[in-house]
């Protein structure tokens, strides 16, 4: 019994060295802490890369499973994951068709709408995050969401037998709330917006031994985001495209395709090039922006007004550092009215038949946006990262009432002739 242990531990030997402050650099050991106790910056997991680049290469990574744990040395994980054990390796498809609409030759979709099991790319953060909760010997798990983080949150601890707490703010999708109640998981929807859920989950975990995915656990959980830029290079015959266009929330899955394109090339698993990163936000959310167009590094808060949910965070947790890493790529953010978004998740469905929520019509928007305004060439390779599906979010669009008729060949052909 002990036998077997050691092989699995030695099979997925953790490359942690610790945690360190993101801000002042102070170093921290592995543990279930998210903040600097010197200057309450956010800490970062922390890898021997030098080690890591003894053992890692393209061959080992292709010769295993297609899900996000093909990067298992560059994830913190010290035993095999408890949950999402085959999450991640989600199709990278060709655009042509919605190219030929915004003027783009080289698009590619990355669509995480199929992610296994939630169809966000909220279950690799989950993932991860909730694989290293059992690590640490949390019994009651949870989170503050937008919406994605719930579904996954509920159903990843379902399946681990873990007892959850899913924070809300109130004016969640109906979807998004049946889709968290489903797993057994109890929902708590707060009067306020997610800013103020993220505050009291922050008293929550200082008052009860829990782990909060995306508060205590949060430098384990936002590593689940790299796996979205390493599959990118791989799908893409291991090489970094031009261009990734990122939808932002907290502004963590962007510094994370950032960080996951550096390590690929300090590693030297891809050449020595990497992405421009664009930053997506709805133009009523949209503090990093603003940040960007403004050239300052200082996020101001707002009060989000808009029909992506899961955008909708006021005060972003990342904010800065997503600044830092659009502006250190050569990158730039661009933002899109309700409106545009409506005719974004339209444009995706019609053109390439992937039905986004509401933060992907926000990627298409802006995207449109970012080529009219020549940011990105038409013969650049140009990838889109579609984070969630759009039957969750059926909410912010209405379907119109089919054309009903007899069950007669005579009503087809008279539909025809009317021009349908
Ligand atoms: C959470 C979420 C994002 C952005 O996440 P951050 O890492 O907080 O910026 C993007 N798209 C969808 C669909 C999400 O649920
Ligand atoms: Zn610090």
């Amino acid at each position: 019994m002990a036998q077997a242990t050691n092989a699995v531990e030695a099979k997925t030997r953790s490359y942690v060295t610790g945690l360190r402050c993101r801000l002042c650099r102070a170093e921290y050991p592995e543990q279930p802490v998210a903040i600097c106790e010197e200057c309450f910056g956010p800490l970062e997991v922390e890898y021997n890369y030098a080690a890591l680049a003894q053992v890692i290469s393209r061959e080992l990574i292709a010769s295993r499973p297609p899900t996000m744990w093909r990067y298992g040395e560059l994830l913190p994980l010290s035993v095999p994951p408890r949950v999402g054990a085959e999450t991640g390796y989600t199709p990278l498809v060709p655009a042509p068709r919605l190219g030929a609409v915004l003027g783009l030759k080289n698009l590619y979709i990355k669509n995480d709408g199929v992610c296994h099991p939630t169809l966000s790319f909220k279950d690799r953060v989950v993932a991860v995050s909730l694989s290293k909760a059992c690590e640490f010997g949390f019994d009651t798990v949870g989170c503050a969401s937008t919406g994605n983080l719930a579904n996954s949150v509920a159903a990843n601890a379902a399946r681990a037998g873990l007892k959850a707490y899913v924070f809300i703010p109130e004016t969640l999708e109906q979807a998004k709330i049946l889709g968290t109640q489903i797993y057994g998981a109890r929902v708590i929807a707060i009067h306020g917006t997610y800013d103020d859920v993220n505050r009291l989950c922050s008293e929550i975990v200082y008052n009860l031994n829990w782990g909060l995915v995306n508060v205590n656990l949060r430098p384990f959980y936002s590593e689940g985001s790299k796996t979205v830029g390493f599959e990118i290079a791989e799908q893409l015959g291991w090489r970094a495209p031009d261009a990734v266009v990122v939808p932002m929330a907290g502004g963590s899955l962007l510094t994370k395709i950032h960080k996951a394109f550096a390590e690929l090339q300090h590693l030297g698993l891809t050449p020595p090039a990497r992405p421009r990163i664009f930053g997506a936000q709805a133009r009523g959310c949209n503090p990093i922006v603003a940040a960007i167009k403004e050239g300052s590094e200082e996020i101001r808060p707002v009060k989000p007004r808009t029909i992506a949910h899961s955008l909708a965070i006021g005060d972003p947790a990342d904010g800065y550092f997503a600044v830092r890493a659009i502006r250190e790529s050569g990158g730039w953010a661009e933002d899109a009215t309700d409106e545009e978004i409506l005719e974004g998740i339209r444009l995706l469905a019609e053109t390439e038949g992937i039905f986004t929520e509401a933060a992907g019509g926000v990627t298409v928007a802006v995207t449109k946006k970012l080529a009219a305004q020549r940011r990105l060439s038409p013969d650049e390779t140009v990838v889109l990262t579609i984070t969630g599906n759009g039957l969750k979010t059926t909410e912010a669009l209405t379907a119109l009432p089919p054309i009903t008729i007899a069950p007669k060949i005579a009503e087809v052909e008279r539909l025809l002739r009317e021009g349908m």
